[in-house]
């Protein structure tokens, strides 16, 4: 059945919702937003046709709010619900909520959300179809006994995960058995606290791999495309900072088997969307495994758009909409070379810590190749309620140097004022040697956080 989406409720802030909207005006779709009490002066509020506010500044109140989003939905007269990433957009229940609403949900199916959302039953159904998964326990560890026994069979370093974790939380390591109890139990309950259940699987601890993800398109007539890979490597605490599309260093062969083991992946459990299966990449031995699938629109889509020149967030709508993909695999291409830097107002010399507050004053680069997912403007006061990161800088350019030299340049124009940013970070990265190489790995940080510390001594007095 194809439903023309009229009217669309965003279910999400920041720059993913303006995105979201974007998307909608050019395709005549009018849009709804919502907001929390601490995000009235929004641009997601500003940009779209009506908005309605959902509840108080904590999340749970208001974008995690199922009902008052519903109703909101229903009351300004919406057809279909998109629920951006992070808060629901994971969540089987309120897409299941939604469809009852007799509302489309931009997403997939919540059979495939609940299969692929739980990322221990991910790993069984990979095993099932055959695609590679990082060598650890079959299922849920459910006791310490367990979990040596396991641990001992693979060999230390081990690593704990929440089933349901997300976001780089819930994860220990246990370097031998003599630490494995406790790892074990912190990650339990880590997962418990962020997630509302402390079930947990073990993963051998790979030595510094690369992650590697490939962006999948699909439909509800059983097309599966693939729109290459990213490489999103470069993490500071499990959380990527920096992507880039295509991979620089990975062997030609190897991708396609990824894209391969992606499209087998999504086929098994029927997916219907977008999505992304990630892998991590053992350098040394040149073998992938699949560590989980995000199903929903990532925030580093855009390298993959600047790449391929496919708009993923309209054919995500077309799609949810009931329509046929347009796209044959044969007519995507990739060309050229695109970077992300997520810029975080947060406070470098503190350990990270968010520096939420007033822009006083905002410059952004423009010119050739130079794309700016953002949601912030001059005045605009950032509330402390939520994520840090405020603008995605995003370059395109023929080769991979060229675009280093164009994302290096965008970071000098960059000016925000008012707050603290990672600006000069991103800066710093992009001037080291391992990352130029493309050779770097998701140990990179740890080595380089040695470098910045010493950065005092690049600053004359
Ligand atoms: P989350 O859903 O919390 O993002 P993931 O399973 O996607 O968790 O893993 C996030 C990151 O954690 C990966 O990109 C990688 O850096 C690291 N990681 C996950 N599993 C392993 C592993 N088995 N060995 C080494 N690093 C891992």
């Amino acid at each position: 059945m194809i439903i023309m989406i009229k009217k669309m409720l965003i279910a999400n802030r920041g720059e993913i919702a303006v995105r979201i909207i974007r998307a909608c005006k050019e395709m005549g779709i009018k849009t709804v937003a919502i907001y929390s009490t601490a995000d009235a002066s929004s641009l997601h509020v500003e940009l779209a046709d009506q908005s309605v506010c959902v509840g108080g500044p904590k999340a749970k109140d208001s974008y995690l709010n199922m009902s008052n989003i519903l109703s909101a939905a229903c009351l300004t007269g919406c057809d279909a619900i998109h629920p951006g990433f992070g808060f629901l957009s994971e969540n089987s229940k309120f897409a299941r909520l939604v469809n009852k609403c007799g509302l489309v949900f931009v997403g997939p199916n919540p059979e495939a959300i609940d299969m692929m959302g739980n990322k221990n039953e991910a790993r069984k159904i990979m095993i099932e179809n055959k695609v590679p998964v990082v060598p650890g326990s079959k299922g849920i560890i459910e006791s310490v006994a367990d979990g040596l026994k396991v641990s001992e069979e693979i060999g230390y370093p081990v690593l704990i995960k929440a089933s349901n974790g997300g976001g780089g939380k819930g994860m220990r390591v246990a370097t031998s058995k003599d630490n494995f109890e406790d790892a074990f139990y912190t990650a339990k309950a880590e997962a418990k606290a962020n997630f509302g259940d402390d079930e947990v699987y073990i993963e051998k601890l790979l030595n510094n791999p690369k992650h590697i993800e490939v962006q999948i398109l699909a439909d509800k007539f059983g097309n599966v495309l693939h729109l290459f890979e990213r490489d999103c490597s470069l993490q500071r605490r499990k959380q990527k900072l920096i992507e880039e599309a295509p991979c620089f260093s990975l062997r030609n062969d190897i991708k396609e088997q990824m894209y391969a083991d992606a499209i087998k992946a999504c086929k098994a459990v029927k997916y219907d969307s977008v999505g992304t299966i990630e892998f991590l990449y053992d350098t040394t031995t040149k073998k992938y495994y699949f560590i989980e699938m995000n199903t929903r629109i990532q925030v580093e889509h855009p390298i993959t758009e600047m790449i391929t020149n496919v708009d993923i967030v309209k054919n995500q709508i077309r799609v949810a909409e009931g329509l046929e993909l347009s796209l044959k695999q044969e007519d995507i291409k990739q060309n050229g070379y695109a970077m992300e830097c997520r810029i975080n107002a947060e406070d470098i010399d503190k350990d990270f810590a968010p520096s939420p507050g007033k822009i006083t004053f905002l410059h952004t680069p423009g010119g050739k190749g130079i794309r700016i997912d953002g949601s912030v403007y001059t005045n605009y006061e950032i509330p402390p309620f939520y994520d840090s990161m405020i603008l995605k800088l995003i370059v395109f350019a023929p080769t991979r140097l060229e675009c280093i030299r164009k994302m290096r340049a965008a970071l000098e124009e960059l000016i925000i004022e008012g707050v603290k940013t990672n600006i000069e970070y991103h800066y710093m990265i992009l001037h080291n040697p391992v990352f130029i190489s493309g050779n770097y790995n998701i140990g990179f940080i740890e080595n380089f956080a040695k470098e910045i510390q010493d950065r005092d001594k690049y600053i004359s007095k």
